[in-house]
């Protein structure tokens, strides 16, 4: 398939990949994940399993495949992420993963990259909104409700650096000085971040037609172009080009309006300090937003805190052009809690409901979240969520699935 789809190609893709999912049994290839993987896992799985039977009164059931990935791959084959694995995620088109350990000093810098990197699962995307009853450091945390779109392959993940007086950097720095007149102080590192075009406008368009799909009001383009000309600001530049070229029977620039869209969707830019700033005032002016890779990974996590919780933030890598998705829990392996049935698998929980969505399956996906609120807003949670609350029963992992699983069936 093309590598730049065009708006009316990539919805005709999207529905296609929905299309590939119209089984009732399809196979769902998952990582279970290293520390707090045995716990989350399994407890997620009966969630999930208990979803799908009640969603389709028992006519329809996923069959689970294990593939291996982080350290159980490593004792097994002696590689952390084998190719079985990547090809299984092709093959099926889908997976779900719990964390990996980042091998410290092997051949991989970093499994997740990885896997996004092969797979070329172009956007990471991290739905952020709170459930009444967690514990929050903000006043309103019932005002956040934003989808974050974040380029998943490019800027730092695909960024060269070179260490201080390495023979490298002594060699790019004599050429950037004759070629270019750049003077680099001697003893610096020196990095480059590369974003292109193609990235950009395909992270943006999937982040506009996100918002078309779901009626969605505004999208904000967030970048550091005031100082990155070339990079940050050519993503706010590209991004603006799109909403004219592809988009302008649906949306419009503020510039283009004024700050008055009528019925279309308002695309605006911020700069990325400002965001944080404003996520923080006023986030309930924010819906659906686009980002380059730092930036992004900076303001998921500032969301998830504001939100309360590591534990119940999910995320999803997708590549909207050819279907291929894998959705993760996105906090790490908790080694300390490992095996001790103890962690939230909400994080997880809520990537298993994303990953039913983007099947088309949304009974199943409505059920997940009904039944997480109940269970946080009557306080049976686990001790993360338990934390800085006087009315809540502490659970274990096992017996918080066990909580979830009982809402659907009572549903
Ligand atoms: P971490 O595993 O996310 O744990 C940090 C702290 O976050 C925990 O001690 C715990 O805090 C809280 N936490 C995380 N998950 C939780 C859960 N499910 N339920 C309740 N609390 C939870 O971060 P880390 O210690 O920096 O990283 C450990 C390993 O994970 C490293 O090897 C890192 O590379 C890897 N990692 C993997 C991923 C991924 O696979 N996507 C992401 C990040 C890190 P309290 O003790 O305060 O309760």
């Amino acid at each position: 398939m093309s590598e730049n789809l065009s708006r009316n190609e990539l919805i005709e893709a999207i529905k296609n990949t929905r299309k590939s999912f119209d089984t009732d049994n399809p196979t769902i290839p998952f990582i279970e994940g290293d520390g707090i993987g045995v716990d989350i896992w399994p407890a997620s799985q009966k969630v999930f399993d208990a979803a799908v039977s009640k969603a389709y009164s028992n006519n329809r059931r996923i069959n689970w495949l294990e593939v291996l990935a982080g350290q159980k791959a490593y004792d097994f084959t002696s590689e952390w992420l084998p190719e079985a694995t990547l090809d299984s995620f092709d093959e099926y088109g889908i997976g779900i993963k719990g964390p990996l350990t980042t091998p410290v000093g092997g051949g991989i810098r970093s499994i997740n990259v990885s896997i996004r990197q092969k797979l070329d699962l172009y956007v990471c995307l991290r739905p952020i909104r709170w459930f009444q009853g967690v514990e929050t450091p903000t006043k309103n945390p019932g005002d956040v409700n934003i989808s974050l779109f974040r380029e998943n392959t490019e800027d730092v993940y695909a960024g060269k650096e070179l260490e201080m007086n390495s023979e490298q950097v002594k060699k790019l720095n004599n050429f950037l000085k004759s070629e270019f007149s750049w003077d680099i102080r001697e003893d610096s590192g020196i990095g480059i971040k590369p974003i292109s075009k193609t990235a950009s406008e395909r992270l943006i368009r999937s982040a506009l037609n996100y918002a078309v799909e779901n009626n969605k009001k505004n999208v904000a383009i967030v970048h550091k172009g005031n100082i990155m000309k070339f990079t940050e600001g050519a993503f706010r530049a590209w991004g603006y080009d799109l909403v004219k070229n592809e988009f302008s029977d649906v949306a419009v620039s503020w510039e283009d309006c004024n700050g008055q869209p009528g019925d279309k969707i308002l695309v605006q830019d911020v700069i990325a300090d400002a965001f944080l700033q404003q996520i923080l005032i006023k986030p309930q002016e924010f819906e659906v937003i686009a980002t380059t890779n730092l930036n992004g990974d900076y303001a998921s996590d500032a969301l998830a805190a504001q939100i309360g919780g590591i534990g119940i933030s999910p995320g999803g890598n997708i590549n909207y052009e050819n279907g291929k998705s894998v959705f993760e829990a996105t906090h790490g392996t908790a080694p300390k809690y490992a095996g001790h049935n103890k962690a939230n698998p909400g994080s997880l929980i809520l990537s298993g409901e994303m990953m039913f969505r983007y099947m088309g399956w949304n009974e199943a996906a409505e059920l997940i979240i009904k039944s997480m609120e109940k269970s946080i807003f009557e306080g049976n949670v686990t001790y993360d969520l338990a934390r800085g609350r006087n009315d809540a029963t502490t659970l274990s992992t096992e017996d918080f699935a066990k909580s979830l699983v009982e809402n659907i069936e009572g549903f």
